[in-house]
């Protein structure tokens, strides 16, 4: 007898890409998608999933880790970030530490 489940996978393995745009924009028309995967630390879990950066001309050319701070995602580092963690993240362990 065959069981139906419901599997847990990351956002990548189903094959979904967060777009970085330029707040206040349309959907993106030059996504530059990141070589790697990236690493996105969440309060519920980590989640690793594919991350297009804005190529479009009106960016001016932003860096990758300029786009990442104007999501509100500070990254782990400077050179080609893979690892971010999200404001809220930040925020509930401030919480949590007081
Ligand atoms: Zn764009």
């Amino acid at each position: 007898m065959e069981q139906k489940f419901f599997e847990d996978c990351s956002l990548q393995e189903l094959g979904y890409a967060y777009d970085l745009d330029i707040p206040n924009s349309t959907s993106c028309s030059y996504p530059e998608p990141s070589p790697d995967n990236s690493t996105i630390i969440y309060v519920d879990k980590l989640h690793h999933v594919k991350v297009s950066f804005c190529g479009c001309p009106f960016n001016m050319g932003k860096a990758c880790c300029e786009q990442i701070m104007l999501n509100k995602w500070p990254p782990a580092m400077t050179e080609r970030p893979k690892t971010v963690c999200t404001f809220c993240a930040l925020e509930l362990f401030h919480m949590l530490s007081h």
